[in-house]
């Protein structure tokens, strides 16, 4: 796990709680398929899982906790697990998250209860079934330690013009807060090289295409070694 603070130079945060209890990862990765889709806020990521979990209704979306305040329209245990710092640092004392991450000021984590669930289904329906984690770049690299056969997709903007006006246009962020997105993003463009698929979302249709075909592909290979 990585020292918080450190993650977001510059931001004021509280201090984390003591990690010495924190668990190693105990998930049974060979009961589900993950597969963690990374890249910029406003790149596109929720939109094109939806476009695959369209085609694939067997994909289900972990929902993540977070200390970020819900937008509206935002529902509890739908979009996001909304805790408390002192109940996110609760959880992290428990050991209850796989990976965790501070991002623009919030804290973000997925919880290992999230992946249980989903390794814990029976058989779905037709075409690839298992979990998409959507989450920032530093908890994609802590997935990446915990579980490395999990398929990790980093999605690029075009140009970087093109994610401004992505995030302008969802007119979810206040303008300081896009702001902020933007120099994150900058930073997480600059790691895309140590995934091994990078998909750019120009075309959406050719994006979610080109992520269809990446899971099918893999997560079809890999059969017989996962159940
Ligand atoms: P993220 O989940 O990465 O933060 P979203 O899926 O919320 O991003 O998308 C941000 C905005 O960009 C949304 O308004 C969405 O409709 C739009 N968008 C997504 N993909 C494309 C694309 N290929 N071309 C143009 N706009 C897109
Ligand atoms: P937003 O505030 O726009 O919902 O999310 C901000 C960023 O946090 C996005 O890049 C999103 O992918 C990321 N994020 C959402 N959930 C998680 C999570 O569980 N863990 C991590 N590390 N990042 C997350």
């Amino acid at each position: 796990m990585p020292h918080l603070p450190e993650q977001d130079a510059g931001r004021p945060f509280r201090a984390p709680a003591p990690r010495a209890r924190v668990q190693p990862a105990a998930i049974d990765a060979a009961r589900s398929h993950v597969l963690v889709v990374t890249g910029p806020s406003g790149v596109g990521k929720g939109t094109l899982i939806r476009a695959l979990q369209a085609r694939f209704p067997g994909l289900e979306l972990s929902v993540s906790a977070t200390t970020r305040a819900p937008r509206s329209g935002e529902l509890e245990g739908r979009d996001y697990w909304f805790l408390s710092d002192a109940e996110f640092d609760r959880r992290i004392e428990q050991g209850a998250f796989l990976e965790y991450a501070v991002y623009a000021g919030n804290r973000y984590g997925t919880l290992r209860s999230e992946v249980d669930r989903a390794g814990s289904g029976g058989g779905g329906p037709a075409g690839p079934s298992g979990l998409v984690l959507e989450i920032e770049v530093e908890g994609a690299r802590q997935v990446r330690a915990a579980m490395p056969e999990a398929i990790q997709v980093f999605i690029a903007p075009p140009t970087v013009e093109a994610l401004r006006e992505r995030l302008v246009g969802r007119g979810s962020d206040s303008t300081d807060q896009i702001e902020s997105r933007l120099e994150v993003a900058l930073a997480e463009l600059g790691s895309q090289r140590e995934f091994a698929h990078v998909i750019v979302n120009d075309q959406l249709d050719n994006a979610a295409s080109e992520l269809a075909s990446l899971v099918a592909r893999v997560w079809d290979s890999s059969k017989g070694a996962q159940s």
